[in-house]
């Protein structure tokens, strides 16, 4: 049973908690919620409940309190919730090495478990930069990405970042100083790929790997661009001696329709960070794959150990809600769940495309946008999704959903009006 009164709780937050990209504790009012279970967020104010129509920032695909996750935490947790990941190892983590082994781009044989997105892209960093170093090229080691993207919030992932408008502008010129290119079109175009062609030529000596999110640009933006340019990406990395790394920690888990972003081009990265989805959106865990030659280099070099061990690397716990996860996915016709709901996405989101002041409804997957030509008011179209009984996160010039893969249609239904119902009135 709560201890605390949602008023004296939310007293105590105003006093003492910062949010996620929140102004100082008292500065702001979320919502208090009690329990999830399902699509479904119960609000602890009495007012009921609210279809999570952001899979909690992409991760809980399969919905909150699934007994299966519950079941697979519940075991680890009477087993052992934690334990050094240095000099020991266990089960958990080691099957669900294999099993990220098994599904991933082929050619991706090497697990680092981390345990966040942001961590396991200064991990993938890490590294490309030691890789280069190792085989006595330490000049390479800046990094090259389009613009629109985004990698996490610490320090290497907010350098790749898109350094315009976006989160991270107020740190330019204190980050490492990367290579950017143009943001990607939606669809293929020879020229642009020429552009990224010559920019990894022009700075092949400095540059130790490109690194994108593949076929879309989540935080930065919520951009699709063809898989096309993987391919282009892979042929312009070998031909210049230049790693390349994915970042799927959006895309992965077969938000976009496929089990990961690069299969749409059937490309395999040097290196490959997942993450969110990974655990169901149960645990905070994420995991940087790379190839046995970015191994193999690593080992070739005067110190030759991948320096990162925080302490909570590779927890069993998240581990084994982790192997649950995936399972559950690979275990169901996951394709046709996508499917259905990038259908119910684009039927409902539909007439948002002649709300004035809308520019664009776009969907692919189980990811649904529409991109307003005006910055959204935050809290106007917040306030109008919970009405429609939804929970959806407006940001910049965007109302967006990536519901959980259980949604149901009368839920969906519910998500595609919320959406509506914010960009009008946001
Ligand atoms: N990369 C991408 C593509 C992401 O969407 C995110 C999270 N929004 C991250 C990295 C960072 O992951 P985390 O929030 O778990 O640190």
């Amino acid at each position: 049973m709560p201890e605390l009164s949602v008023d004296a709780l939310l007293a105590l937050d105003r006093q003492h908690v910062w949010h996620p990209y929140g102004p100082m504790p008292g500065r702001q009012e979320p919502l208090v919620v009690e329990s999830a279970s399902g699509v479904r967020l119960r609000l602890a104010d009495g007012s009921g409940e609210l279809v999570d129509g952001m899979s909690s920032w992409w991760s809980a695909i399969h919905g909150y309190n699934h007994p299966v996750l519950n079941e697979a935490a519940h075991e680890q947790l009477a087993r052992m919730s934690h334990v050094m990941f240095g000099g020991l190892t266990h089960e958990p983590a080691v099957r669900l090495a294999k099993l990220l082994v098994d599904i991933a781009p082929d050619g991706l044989e090497h697990v680092f478990l981390a345990d966040s997105g942001s961590v396991s892209v200064e991990v993938a960093v890490k590294m490309c930069l030691q890789y280069w170093r190792s085989l006595g090229r330490p000049a390479k080691r800046r990094l090259l990405t389009w613009r629109g993207g985004y990698h996490g919030d610490t320090w290497q992932p907010m350098s790749v970042c898109d350094p315009e408008g976006g989160m991270h502008e107020l740190w330019q010129g204190v980050l490492p100083r990367q290579v950017f290119t143009e943001a990607p079109p939606a669809a293929y175009e020879e020229s642009y790929a020429e552009q990224l062609r010559a920019a990894v030529e022009r700075h092949a000596d400095e540059l130790a790997a490109v690194i994108v999110e593949p076929v879309v640009q989540g935080a930065g933006g919520m951009r699709f661009h063809s898989p096309a340019y993987l391919r282009v990406l892979r042929e312009v990395c070998d031909a210049h001696d230049v790693l390349l790394v994915f970042d799927e920690i959006a895309t992965g888990f077969g938000r976009t329709g496929a089990l990961f972003a690069a299969d749409h081009a059937a490309v395999t990265p040097d290196v490959m960070c997942v993450g969110k989805a990974l655990t169901g959106g149960y645990m905070t865990m994420a995991a940087t794959l790379c190839t046995p030659r970015v191994a193999e280099g690593i080992s070739r070099g005067e110190v030759p150990v991948l320096a990162h061990g925080p302490t909570f690397m590779g927890n069993p716990l998240a581990a084994a809600v982790a192997c649950a996860s995936v399972e559950l996915l690979l275990g169901q016709d996951w394709q046709a769940e996508v499917k259905r709901i990038e259908t119910g996405l684009r039927e409902g989101l539909a007439p948002a495309a002649s709300v004035p002041g809308v520019r664009e409804v776009r969907v692919l997957g189980a990811i649904g946008v529409v991109q307003l030509d005006h910055e959204v008011d935050m809290a106007a179209a917040t306030r109008a999704a919970v009405r429609e009984g939804v929970w959806l996160r407006p940001f910049r010039d965007l109302v967006y959903t990536m519901p959980p893969y259980v949604t149901g249609e009368a839920d969906l239904a519910r998500i595609t009006r919320a959406v509506c119902a914010a960009a009008r009135e946001g």
